[in-house]
C-alpha cells in the first residue's frame, strides 16, 4: 500500500504575507489529514521558515521548490540542502519542467541534486514529463524513460524508496489541459515498469504523482488510477478551497487497494 501524497507547488507566488494568509485559509477549512495521506506545500524560499512555524503542530509538511547540488560555497543566490533541512523542510522539488526549460537543468544536474538531497535526508520529488511536440511525435515514453533512468542511476534501494516521481506532461502544466486518466495511468505504469526493471519489487513502494492542471473536478478520476499515488498541484493549490477539496478526495480514496498492474511490465 502506497500512501497518497498531495503536494502544492506555489512557484514564485506571494511572499510571507501571502503564504501566511493561504496557510491560514487552508487550516481554517480544517482538512482531514489521516495517516493514509501526506500533504505537502512548497512555498518560496523566503517563506519557508514562516510556513514551517505556522504549520508546527499541523500534519502539513513543507518542502522547497529547488536545491543546489553543492554542499556550500561561492554560488551566489543559491540555497543548499543543509539550509533547507535546518529550516525544517522534508521534501524538495527537483527538475521541475520550468527549471529544465528556463534554467537549463539537464538530466545530469537533476541527478546530482537528487544525490545531494538524499545525502541530507530530504526526499526529492523528481519531475519528469514530455513536451507536446514529443508526444505528438510519439516519443513520450522514450523521453520519460531517459529522464527517469538518469534520475535514478546508481542509487541504492534505500535511497530509491525516499524518492517521489511526479509525471508532469509539460503540455498540461498551467494550461488547463489535463492528461486523461488513461494517459496518466499508462505513463505511470510505464514508469513503474522501468523502475521495476532496475530495482525489482522496491518499485512498488515508489510514489508516482501526476501533475498538470489537477483540480477538484478531475482529481477523483486521476487519483483513483492504480499507479497514480497523488498529485503535484500548481494553480489549484493557490486556492485554499480547491487544495483542500483535492486533499479530501485523496482521503476518500486512501483506502484503495493498489494491485500490481499487469501492464507495468511493458517496454518501449
Ligand atoms: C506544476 O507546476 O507542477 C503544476 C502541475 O502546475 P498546474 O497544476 O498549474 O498545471
Amino acid at each position: 500500500m502506497r500512501k497518497l501524497l498531495i503536494a502544492g507547488n506555489w512557484k514564485m507566488n506571494g511572499g510571507a504575507e501571502f503564504t501566511s494568509d493561504l496557510l491560514s485559509a487552508i487550516k481554517n477549512q480544517k482538512p482531514t489529514i489521516s495517516e493514509e495521506v501526506d500533504v505537502l506545500v512548497c512555498p518560496t524560499f523566503v517563506s519557508l521558515s514562516m510556513a514551517i512555524d505556522q504549520l508546527h503542530e499541523s500534519d502539513i509538511l513543507v518542502g522547497a521548490q529547488n536545491v543546489h547540488e553543492a554542499e556550500k560555497g561561492a554560488y551566489t543566490g543559491e540555497i543548499s540542502a543543509s539550509m533547507l533541512v535546518e529550516a525544517g523542510c522534508s521534501y524538495v522539488l527537483v527538475g521541475h519542467s520550468e527549471r529544465r526549460a528556463y534554467y537549463h537543468e539537464d538530466d545530469a544536474l537533476v541527478h546530482k541534486k537528487i544525490q545531494t538531497a538524499l545525502a541530507h535526508e530530504l526526499s526529492p520529488v523528481v519531475c519528469v514529463g514530455e513536451l507536446l511536440a514529443e508526444r505528438k511525435e510519439g516519443r513520450h515514453f522514450e523521453v520519460v524513460k531517459t529522464q527517469t533512468l538518469a534520475a535514478f542511476e546508481g542509487l541504492s534501494d534505500e535511497q530509491v524508496v525516499q524518492i517521489v516521481v511526479a509525471y508532469e506532461p509539460v503540455w498540461a502544466i498551467g494550461t488547463g489541459e489535463t492528461a486523461s486518466p488513461e494517459q496518466a495511468q499508462e505513463m505511470h505504469a510505464f514508469i513503474r515498469s522501468i523502475l521495476a526493471e532496475q530495482f525489482g519489487d522496491v518499485a512498488q513502494a515508489i510514489r508516482l504523482l501526476y501533475g498538470g492542471s489537477m483540480k477538484p473536478a478531475n482529481a477523483q478520476e486521476l487519483l483513483s488510477r492504480a499507479d497514480v499515488d497523488g498529485g503535484l498541484i500548481g494553480g489549484a493549490s493557490l486556492d485554499a478551497e480547491s487544495f483542500v477539496s483535492i486533499i479530501e478526495i485523496a482521503e476518500s480514496l486512501s483506502t484503495k487497494t493498489i494491485e500490481p498492474n499487469p501492464s507495468s511490465t511493458s517496454e518501449v
